[in-house]
């Protein structure tokens, strides 16, 4: 058994070293990749229910890592909430999503709006307002034009803090909405102090709809909820024609899903207006 012990021992040190070192040198090339242009922002567009116009985007993270490909953010960005370089990292992303957003403005579509992911740390952050109203000045961008998404549970961590947090930043003119709506515990009367305009049903509830077809009780519930609380609701992850005109039906005001669009780079934007067009 002694032996045992130590063959499990050796057996199992080198790979975990193995995993450490791994991740050790995502941060340290993550830590890089900001300096040397490795991230990237992906678009999806966000319709009016069920098929447009197009409202606006919301901008998902990818780095083109320079050995392994184009990661999506699962593959780094716990890592990077862990080692604190999600603030820099989540700098990058509102002046890079502002950025764009100018630069879709001077092309004329005046309308358009993006809305930004936080993490729960950079939504902590003391600095945030300041990085907000810096990104907005620099690219000129009308605050109400810029949404920023917050997941329920980041809101619910802290709901005192939340309150506040999103109070300064809606004073600023941008909007807030609560991401992964239904997953978390939200306490209805912290939801109701929350100044968000919108909630994004989550796409697990999108998806029961088309397994489950017919069963919408939770989605109707939300939507009802949304409403009754002045909320616009989304909806997430819509992938067939079928929850595109279920998820209408029930009073869901815009629609994301890869039925619509996927996530694109910026330079294949024009590639969504045929779509328009159609509609
Ligand atoms: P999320 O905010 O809930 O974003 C939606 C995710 O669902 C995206 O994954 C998107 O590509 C995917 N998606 C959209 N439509 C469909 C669909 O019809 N079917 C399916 N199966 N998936 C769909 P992605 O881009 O991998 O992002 C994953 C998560 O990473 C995001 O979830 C968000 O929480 C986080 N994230 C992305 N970008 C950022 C960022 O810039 N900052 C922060 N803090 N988090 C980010
Ligand atoms: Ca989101
Ligand atoms: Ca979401
Ligand atoms: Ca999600």
């Amino acid at each position: 058994t002694k032996n045992n012990g130590r063959n499990g021992y050796y057996f199992f040190q080198p790979s975990m070293n193995t995993i450490a070192q791994n991740q050790l040198q995502l941060i340290n090339d993550l830590w890089l990749a900001l300096d040397s242009d490795e991230l990237r922002l992906f678009y999806q567009p966000k319709y009016t229910a069920p098929s447009g116009p197009i409202v606006g985007f919301e901008a998902l993270l990818r780095w083109q890592h320079p050995r392994r490909g184009l990661l999506t953010p699962d593959l780094f960005l716990p890592l990077a909430e862990k080692s604190g370089l999600i603030i820099s990292v989540g700098n990058w992303v509102i002046n890079e999503a502002c950025r764009q957003l100018h630069e879709w403005r001077q092309q004329g579509h005046k309308n358009w709006s993006v809305a930004v992911n936080l993490s729960a740390r950079q939504f902590e952050q003391n600095s945030l307002v300041d990085t907000v109203v810096t990104a907005l000045e620099k690219h000129q961008i009308p605050p109400h034009l810029l949404t920023l998404e917050v997941t329920e549970t980041t809101a619910m961590l802290n709901p005192d803090e939340s309150v506040r947090i999103l109070t300064a930043l809606t004073d600023l003119g941008v909007n807030a909405s609560i991401d992964d709506f239904g997953t978390g515990y939200s306490s209805l009367l912290y939801l109701k102090r929350l100044p968000a305009s919108e909630l994004k049903i989550d796409r697990a509830f999108v998806n029961e709809l088309s397994e489950n077809s017919g069963d919408a009780t939770i989605v109707s519930a939300i939507v009802a909820l949304a409403q009754s609380l002045n909320l616009k609701v989304v909806a997430e992850g819509v992938e067939t024609p079928e929850q595109q005109a279920f998820l209408t039906h029930l009073g869901c005001d815009s629609l994301q899903g890869y039925l619509l669009g996927k996530p694109i780079p910026p330079d294949r934007i024009n590639e969504l207006k045929e779509y328009i067009k159609t509609t």
